[in-house]
């Protein structure tokens, strides 16, 4: 009878010679690591949702101030103010929740008009819910001047703010993720400061000095947490150059990061 042969496990994963056991958990790590940040579809309707009912809202606060319709226990005009206000904060969440759809499956740059218009999609969702009521109540000759006053000032303000807070001021395309993947492999670092736009490779780097706790995960896991951009000061010092990254003055980096690492040190003698 043959003698039963040794076989050397090279993980498929790994590329490196393991256990089958071995093998096998990094195998399995990796399948389940496929989709690591989930699926964007859920925030793309929880999106879509939220603002046909900000829509909702604002024909509720044209109804109002135009006596339509009347809920009677409290005065009119805060019943088109609090239509109002409610039309902004269903509008502001999802807008929020479709930034975060674009953060886990960006839009691919090659079809121009879908990625300007996932990235803007928060905006122009802002100007529907608020320019038609303003429109509609200064061209209105009947209305009575007080809540016209008041609805154009509220939905004015309202519309700087929706504006301001559901335009995506750091959006990310499809391209830029599949090269941030390409170009970093491993494990990266952010910060889980609210305003946080960068990631880092490096847990040493100097923009990390005084933050205490530091977030590890993927390129696609940072990305999804709204980190879309590489710290350029891990890019200077890994020499990564195909990665989109924060902007830093060329000064300061070279005060940071005096030269980029050589990639052969000389062995010492
Ligand atoms: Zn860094």
């Amino acid at each position: 009878m043959a003698e039963k042969k040794e076989h050397k496990i090279v993980s498929a994963t790994t590329g490196s010679q393991m256990s089958k056991e071995e093998a096998a958990a990094a195998n399995l790590a990796a399948k389940q690591a496929a989709a690591p940040v989930g699926s964007s579809t859920p925030y793309r309707i929880g999106a879509i949702v939220l603002w046909l009912l900000a829509i909702g809202c604002e024909v509720l606060a044209v109804l109002v101030t135009f006596g339509k319709i009347d809920l009677k226990f409290i005065p009119t005009l805060w019943q088109m103010v609090a239509f109002l206000v409610l039309d902004l904060i269903c509008l502001i969440i999802g807008s929020q929740l479709w930034k975060k759809a674009n953060r886990i499956k960006p839009a691919s740059e090659k079809n121009k008009a879908k990625f300007w218009l996932w990235n803007n999609m928060g905006l122009i969702m802002t100007i529907l819910c608020f320019v038609p009521f303003i429109v509609l109540l200064l061209t209105n000759k009947n209305a009575d001047k007080k809540m016209k006053v008041v609805g154009v000032a509220c939905a004015a303000i309202m519309l700087i703010i929706g504006g301001l807070l559901g335009y995506d001021w750091n959006p990310v395309s499809a391209e830029q993720k599949e090269a941030a993947m390409a170009a970093i492999t491993g494990e990266v670092l952010w910060t889980n400061s609210l305003g946080g736009k960068v990631y880092h490779t490096h847990e040493d780097c100097q923009a990390l000095n005084r933050t205490e706790e530091l977030v590890q995960g993927s390129v696609e896991q940072a990305i999804a947490a709204n980190r879309t951009r590489l710290c350029s000061f891990c890019a200077r010092r890994d020499a990564i150059t195909t990665v989109a990254t924060d902007e830093v003055s060329e000064e300061l980096l070279e005060q940071v990061v005096p030269e980029v690492p050589e990639t052969a040190q000389e062995p010492a003698a």
